[in-house]
């Protein structure tokens, strides 16, 4: 049976959506141990036997850069874990330290992964979503970046201890760069755009005013994003922009209101489980992909269908 190791950068009392899903996928391979670049509570600790994880390697952050110290917590577990198969969020900052380590230790990786079987075959989206792909390593471990969404969260009943120990990582003698302050990056309540069941996303159809797109993601409890068109005009943080230059999501629901649905702005969402669009253009390329299309003026369709789905909850 092979064994697989999971990384996380952090791991906070109750572990995100898609943290969960990567432990589910490696209980799923085998008995899973856990690494966490950070400091990890005990109550933490305890969630993941739930997962069946029996080892966690705990390395908390120094002040070399997060990016150095990520990397010799990786490199270190990978070393003492002996495991097969490497589970990695698919953020650009975790596929970075992924596939350093892969190279550093020989190992293979393969990123964009939607599900991995217990023979270590790697189930993959190629082309934005527009086929999916199988594909098994050659050579030495095996190191997969998961896609959000991709696996269905599920705690296993056995609860075992898990174990927690310190990692001894290698510090670099010539550090590059030294962490002298950080700061809080503002968060807001809504859900994580990568990792939400529910995106409404809004362009330059918007005009500069992402109220309406807001509200209706509010009475959703979805997430807000944004093509690269209305990130780039400053209506909205770049963190929103969803594309081929910025993030990918592939949620449960994808409302598309205002966006013409370039092949850029595609290549973000188009493995989206369901995709609806507003477009006042009837030729719109959004259409193509979408689901469900609403021919008809944002500024009139968001606000109504906001207040219909309040007036059902209520
Ligand atoms: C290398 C490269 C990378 C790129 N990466 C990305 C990326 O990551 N993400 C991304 O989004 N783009 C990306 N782009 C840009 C992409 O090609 C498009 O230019 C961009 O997606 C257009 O954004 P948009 O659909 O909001 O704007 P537009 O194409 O201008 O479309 C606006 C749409 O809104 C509709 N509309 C206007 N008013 C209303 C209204 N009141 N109600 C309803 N509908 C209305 C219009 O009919 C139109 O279809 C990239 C481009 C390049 C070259």
């Amino acid at each position: 049976m092979p064994s697989a190791l999971v990384f996380f950068t952090e791991l906070a009392d109750a572990p995100s959506k898609a943290q969960r899903e990567l432990l589910t996928l490696a209980a799923s391979i085998g008995e899973p141990t856990v690494a966490v670049a950070s400091e990890v509570s005990q109550a933490t600790a305890e969630q993941l036997a739930s997962y069946g994880v029996a080892k966690l390697l705990v390395a908390p952050a120094n002040h070399a850069s997060f990016l150095e110290h990520s990397l010799s917590v990786l490199e270190a577990a990978v070393k003492q874990s002996t495991a097969d198969v490497v589970l990695v969020a698919n953020d650009n900052f975790n596929r970075e330290v992924a596939a350093r380590i892969a190279v550093r230790v020989e190992g293979s990786i393969i990123t964009d992964a939607i599900n991995v079987s217990a023979d270590l075959v790697v189930t993959k989206d190629e082309l934005a979503g527009s086929y999916s792909a199988q594909a098994q390593a050659t050579g030495g471990v095996l190191f997969v970046t998961l896609k959000p969404n991709s696996i269905e969260d599920a705690p296993q009943s056995a609860a075992a201890e898990v174990s927690i120990n310190e990692l001894a990582t290698e510090t670099s003698a010539a550090e590059k760069v030294r962490i002298v302050g950080t700061e809080e990056k503002v968060v807001s309540d809504r859900p994580k755009l990568t990792e939400a069941r529910v995106v409404v996303a809004g362009g330059r159809g918007v005009n500069g005013d992402f109220g309406a797109v807001e509200q209706l993601a509010d009475a959703l409890g979805g997430a807000v994003g944004a093509s690269r068109a209305a990130t780039d005009a400053g209506w909205i943080s770049h963190d929103a922009q969803i594309g081929q230059t910025g993030v990918t999501v592939s949620p449960q629901v994808f409302i598309s209101a205002g966006i013409s649905g370039a092949i850029q702005q595609k290549a973000g969402m188009q493995t989206s489980k369901c995709i609806i669009a507003i477009n006042k253009d009837v030729d719109a390329p959004v259409f193509e992909i979408a689901d469900f299309g609403i021919v008809g003026d944002l500024a009139k369709v968001l606000p109504q269908a906001a207040e219909e789905i309040r007036r059902r909850q209520a």
